[in-house]
């Protein structure tokens, strides 16, 4: 019988996958236990094993980490390794275990405990970084005592085309997941603008999102089907419809295929209006990637998974060392460096402590409001991004404005870096461009006091939909209400290009909807000229840029904004293809 599951499917090139499912629990089972005094040594032989394939998995993690990734990540594992050895752990664990009778995973548990408590009352964010180590830790070993399969799994080397279900991934576990040939995402959780779904879309890894109780309905190792486009996974299909889904395949490699001749043409419209098309970067080693999208630039370089899956801060000889491996790679194309966008669901271990309790966080100390509120976070990036700018083009973005006032302060701030630098006789670019996204509906009301305080403006999309509909980015039960068509989007993106325009400020986006060809007419009738998206969907977005007549659909739009209240998204979208099809 074929069971068929919905969420919402996100996907770059690869719309369909068909593999085996590889289930993943977050969270092990605790079982806790009394035991009998004469079970006590084999209590502590069994806790010994696990610690041993503790340590047999992360030296296998270590072994298979691609020479590519940053070194922060295999030290990540290397803390880890010895934290398998720490007295304050093990021994404290064995102790526990023979005073009071307990079982292995009962007594890691209350050890975990203890030691959470002593590192949440340390003041020293480095020190607190330190707590998250110690759970994860405790996390892989309660897996192995448990016998279930680990979820923080990454040395399992059959991952490939393996379809991922798993009830959670944060961005961080995405980033560990990556370069491993995995088929699909099928995750119960999160909506399709939550950062997993993004990096899913950049690593071209068609991903189905708030599949609810999937880890419950699916079973391990089952064949499964995936259609990104249709939000749908089907498991138990039967040779008929396996057969079509292998069709599609197929179809999508010979599509990719054709579209790779797009490479090399220009992007520019049938009637000839050029229309710049850029990448979002999330990490450097993605580089090449953007090179051979054949993008003009990078838009958007998410800088705060700089951040992740690490021991400590970055400082500023780190950061500026990435930047320039990422300036050198681009060899000569403009690089925009977006200050880092901590908070909400890309949570730092130890720094954002504060942010992570709230209980909005998306609307709490995120992004520029963090980076203002901890200039010993944001000052080192600050010069990294300007020292930067003396060796290729860089422009600086600034996430999550919501008032002039706000622009205004961090400007100051950039000012001040620029007297320092000089003062120190480090080079800098005295004209590096920089820029405001506008991803709070107050910042599109305002963007024409924004636009004639910066070079230019960046349209974040993901975010403009989830404060404009109130519709939380990771809150896969009302991902129904997500819609970049919605009349109020629309306007404040209209709104946006019109005031920008009155100080001739260059606008950009570079949210999921730059990348959507669905909606690349739609953006061209209103009057976008720049879009930034992920290197996946490029080529798909130049195709439909190069088949629509701009003068056409900006007049056809130009008449639908009087009466965007009473057009259904699906008459939006029919109204504008009416005019690039004809
Ligand atoms: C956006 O909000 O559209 C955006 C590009 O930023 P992020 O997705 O990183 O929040
Ligand atoms: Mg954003």
């Amino acid at each position: 019988m074929t069971t068929a599951l919905l969420g919402v499917g996100v996907s770059g090139s690869r719309p369909v996958a068909i593999g085996r499912a590889y289930l993943f629990g977050r969270e092990p089972t605790v079982v806790s236990e009394e035991i009998e005094r004469d079970r006590i040594d084999a209590e502590v032989q069994r806790l010994d094993e696990a610690l041993e394939c503790a340590q047999q998995h992360l030296e296998s993690v270590r072994r298979q980490i691609p020479d590519s990734t940053p070194v922060h990540i295999a030290e990540f594992i290397d803390a880890h390794l010895m934290m398998l050895t720490d007295s304050a752990l093990v021994d404290a664990t064995k102790a526990l275990i023979r005073e009071r009778s307990i079982n292995a995973s009962w007594a890691l548990q209350i050890q975990r405990d203890t030691l959470i408590e002593v590192f949440d009352a340390m003041g020293d964010a480095y020190l607190r970084t330190r707590r998250d180590d110690v759970d994860h830790v405790v996390r892989q070993i309660q897996m192995f005592l448990s016998g279930e399969p680990s979820a923080q799994s990454l040395s399992v080397s059959d991952l490939k085309d393996r379809v991922i279900v798993a009830d959670d991934l944060t961005p961080a576990d995405t980033i560990l997941l990556r370069h491993r040939g995995i088929g699909a995402f099928v995750i119960e959780h999160g909506g399709p603008m939550s950062h997993t779904a993004i990096l899913a879309r950049s690593l071209d890894i068609p991903a189905i999102m708030g599949v609810h109780n999937a880890t419950h309905l699916l079973r391990q190792d089952e064949l499964l089907l995936v259609n990104a486009e249709s939000g749908t996974v089907l498991a138990g299909a039967d040779e008929g419809i396996l057969a079509h889904y292998r069709q599609r395949l197929v179809s999508a490699d010979q599509r990719r295929h054709r579209l790779r001749e797009l490479v090399q043409e220009p992007s520019t419209s049938r009637d000839g209006v050029p229309v710049v098309l850029l990448a979002n970067l999330e990490l450097p080693e993605d580089v090449d990637t953007v090179r051979s999208s054949g993008a003009s630039g990078v838009g958007l370089y998410r800088t705060e998974f700089l951040y992740m899956n690490r021991i400590g801060l970055p400082d500023e000889e780190e950061h500026l060392a990435t930047y320039l491996e990422v300036v050198r790679g681009l060899d000569g194309i403009p690089l925009t460096i977006r200050t880092l966008d901590l908070g909400m669901d890309k949570q730092v271990d130890g720094l954002t402590g504060a942010a992570a309790n709230l209980t909005n966080p998306a609307l709490g100390l995120r992004a520029i409001r963090l980076c203002l509120r901890e200039p010993a976070l944001f000052v080192p990036q600050l010069r990294a991004i300007l020292r930067a700018s003396a060796h290729g083009p860089v422009r600086l973005m600034l996430p999550m404005i919501s008032s002039i006032a706000e622009v205004e302060t961090v400007l100051g701030m950039i000012a001040e870096t620029r007297r320092t630098l000089r003062r120190q006789g480090l080079p800098f670019d005295p004209l590096m461009p920089v820029g405001a996204m506008i991803e709070v509906p107050a910042a599109a009301l305002c963007a024409g006091g924004i636009a004639k305080r910066v070079d230019f403006l960046s349209i974040g999309t993901n975010d403009l939909i989830q404060y404009t509909l109130a519709i939380d980015r990771v809150d896969d039960t009302v991902n129904y209400l997500y819609e970049p068509l919605h009349p109020a989007v629309l306007r404040l993106i209209r709104i946006t290009l019109m005031r920008a325009a009155e100080s001739r400020t260059r606008v950009s986006m570079c949210g999921e909807m730059a990348g959507d060809p669905r909606y690349t007419s739609v953006l061209l009738g209103l009057g976008l000229r720049e879009m930034s998206m992920q290197p996946t969907s490029l080529l798909e977005v130049k195709e439909m840029v190069r088949n629509c007549d701009v003068g056409r659909v900006s007049t056809r739009m130009e008449q639908l904004l009087d009466r965007l209240d009473d057009l259904s998204p699906t008459q939006i979208l029919d109204a504008v293809n009416e005019v690039v099809n004809d």
